[in-house]
């Protein structure tokens, strides 16, 4: 196959574009560098611009006739997107909007896609499977959902097919250590704990005690990022066997409060995360569990990481990396 990775700099893209690269795939990393890394990509093309480029992306098509399109780039910290929305409408939209007109002018016509737990809002039940219902509650879900309504009527109209995986939390490294999370700066629970346990950071503020969760700190379900990589080569394989446009949920379906992800830090690193408790991050959900059984049924899908202890000792090997 040859594929096109959107946002192959980044931390999921990264991991993806090397995957689809040692197993002899042709791949060609488009990507900005707004938010990733030119080292990070450690196979195929690499291409620098922006989907803010229509010109650069007609090149692109041009120059390549491409299977597929691997849809990362975008904007992804939930809190930056309550202050600043306009980057995210505009990143999350325009740029999607203008990567599927290079693919309709080139007769590219399969996607897959990076959406996100976030386009269902405030649970009404967990573990959030395909049907719950969906009602974004920060912008950057709902970028994340329009785009998903966009997705379904292309394929209507243009028979532009694609598939959504909805993240939960997408966490640790290549098991190598040759890649890991890499963000600047960086926003996510897991390697900021793990720098707060090394002295890097001097201590790990946890937002929010007084959810309504056991403990009071927000629930959440870490996937692997192999895991998830594996579950996007299933897609490009269901969508290069002329498979149907489909949505799935992927996470393991366990769920972890934020204490409980500082204990497995502290029981890995053998050291102790240093924690201040501030106020709630605005735009989170209390509770974020996937259901996933419908990409295990459907594509036998299954997690070779499953243990959020081997997910952290990945993420720590990276760091210590
Ligand atoms: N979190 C935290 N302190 C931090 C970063 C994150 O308490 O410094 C919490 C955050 O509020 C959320 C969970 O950890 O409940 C996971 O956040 P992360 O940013 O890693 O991923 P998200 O859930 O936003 O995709």
């Amino acid at each position: 196959m040859k594929i096109l990775v959107a946002g192959g700099a980044g931390y999921i893209g990264s991991h993806m574009v090397r995957m689809l690269d040692t197993l002899g795939h042709a791949v060609v990393t488009f990507d900005d560098l707004s938010a990733g890394f030119r080292e990070a990509v450690l196979g195929g093309v690499f291409v620098q611009g922006s989907l803010h480029d229509k010109a650069a992306l007609k090149e692109l098509f041009g120059a390549n006739q491409f299977d597929a399109v691997v849809h990362f780039a975008g904007s992804i910290a939930v809190g930056e997107s309550v202050r600043d929305p306009a980057k995210y409408y505009q990143n999350n939209l325009t740029g999607t909007l203008n990567l599927l007109d290079a693919m309709r002018e080139h007769g590219v016509n399969k996607m897959v896609f990076s959406s996100t737990a976030a386009i269902f809002g405030n649970p009404q039940y967990v573990p959030i499977d395909e049907a719950h219902p969906q009602a974004p509650i920060n912008p950057y879900g709902m970028t994340k959902w329009v785009t998903e309504q966009i997705l379904r009527d292309y394929d209507a109209a243009y028979g532009l097919r694609s598939v959504t995986l909805r993240y939960f939390n997408a966490a640790g490294a290549a098991p190598d250590a040759a890649l890991g999370e890499r963000h600047d700066p960086e926003t996510h629970l897991i390697p900021l704990a793990l720098r707060a346990a090394s002295g890097k950071l001097p201590e790990l503020t946890v937002f929010g005690t007084d959810y309504d969760t056991p403990d009071g700190t927000c629930i959440r379900d870490y996937i692997h990022i192999v895991d998830l990589c594996e579950a996007h080569l299933l897609a490009l394989q269901h969508l290069i066997s002329a498979g149907e446009s489909r949505a799935y949920n992927l996470g393991n379906g366990q769920g972890y409060s934020v204490k409980e992800v500082i204990e497995v830090v502290k029981k890995v690193t053998g050291m102790s995360v240093p924690v201040k408790y501030g106020p709630r991050r605005a735009g989170d959900p209390p509770r974020l569990v996937a259901d996933a059984t419908q990409i295990r049924k459907d594509w036998g899908w299954s997690p070779k990481y499953a243990a959020l202890e081997t997910i952290i000792e990945h993420a720590w090997q990276w760091e210590r990396h």
